[in-house]
């Protein structure tokens, strides 16, 4: 195994004594997953009052939607809602969430590096952050780093294996769902249940992962919420939800450019596929509607998918990256999160 940093750290034992060592945030669990694991919730900061009287759709019915979430307060503290590890190969996001969190508890993050422009941010903030939402994918893959491997182990251990063992890869691996009965090896993709929580039953009976999320959607209407994945090796990019109003899908555009310039001034490449609006739900067969667009329609608010580059030896596209730049691309989108959602109040 290569020299993974200080800073990379993504087990499942990691994340339970950084969030139970926390003493500035508050933690819950939100559920035990299908294998019976915690998924751990830090807060900070401090409850807004929404003054509710509906849900999203009621209150969009009555052509109001403060009737949801009043944010019109002075005192109004925009929220933003970071989650890691939806499929459990994909921990770049998580390792970041970490070091987050250390930032805020102790000033530094777990290489003992500061970052003082970002912590003040961060205390300027509400912040939700949910390391692992996945711990049973994440359990499926025996190591805590996929910087150096290769694109088959990616596959192997993210996607798993069919029942006549040959990989079932992205993305034959959505074609069955729930995948359990049909695999050998179930991958990170999936909860011990074999459900891939980006594609569960929306309208349905749905994984305890996949509503927990939804109630912490819906109970703190998140101004700007982020499901981190790993892409293999792909330019890092945010994928914004495909079913939402113009208005939401401007939004992330505007702040994919805010992001795309942040990244550019620290010698990053961001891949910005949201500028027209056009995520193929008008295509045959349309675009998914999937988590991103689902959350987006309980809170009334941006939920997005980013796409972090992996660090693999090989992949069919792309330049596996270093665990440092893996790592700034992550704190880089935490900090331009927080300065848009508080340039915009
Ligand atoms: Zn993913």
């Amino acid at each position: 195994m290569n020299n993974i940093p200080k800073f990379y750290k993504t087990s499942l034992t990691d994340i339970e004594s950084i969030v139970k060592s926390a003493k500035k945030g508050s933690l819950t669990t939100l559920c035990n997953s299908a294998g019976n694991r915690p998924i751990y919730m830090l807060r900070y900061g401090k409850d807004n009052a929404f003054n509710r009287t509906a849900n999203l759709s009621s209150a969009l019915g009555g052509k109001d939607k403060s009737c949801f979430a009043d944010k019109s307060a002075p005192d109004y503290i925009p929220t933003l809602c970071l989650v890691g590890c939806i499929h459990g190969g994909e921990f770049e996001g998580t390792a970041a969430l970490l070091n987050l969190i250390n930032v805020i508890e102790n000033g530094c993050d777990l290489a003992e590096d500061s970052f003082d422009d970002l912590k003040a941010l961060a205390d300027k903030v509400n912040l939700i952050i949910i390391p692992c939402i996945n711990p049973d994918g994440r359990s499926h893959v025996p190591f805590d780093s996929f910087v150096g491997k290769t694109f088959n182990d990616l596959r192997y251990y993210n996607q798993g294996t069919w029942a006549d063992g040959t990989l079932c890869g992205w993305p034959e691996c959505k074609k069955r769902h729930p995948i359990k009965q049909y695999v050998d090896y179930l991958g990170g993709y999936f909860n011990d249940d074999g459900v891939n929580l980006m594609h569960d039953d929306f309208f349905g009976k749905k994984a305890l992962e996949t509503q927990a999320l939804f109630d912490v959607c819906e109970r703190f209407a998140p101004d700007f919420t982020v499901l981190l994945h790993g892409g293999t090796n792909c330019k890092n990019h945010i994928i914004g939800p495909a079913y939402a109003s113009l208005e939401i899908k401007e939004r992330v555009a505007d702040f994919e450019q805010q992001l795309k310039q942040n990244c550019e001034e620290n010698g990053l490449n961001l891949y910005t596929p949201n500028v027209n609006f056009d995520y193929g739900e008008n295509a045959n067969p349309p675009t998914s509607f999937n988590l991103p667009s689902a959350l987006t329609h309980l809170c009334g608010e941006p939920c997005v998918t980013y796409e972090s580059n992996q660090g693999l030896t090989d992949a069919p596209i792309g330049v596996g990256s270093d665990y440092q730049e893996i790592y700034n691309h992550h704190l880089i989108l935490f900090k331009t999160l927080m300065q848009y959602l508080l340039n915009k109040r």
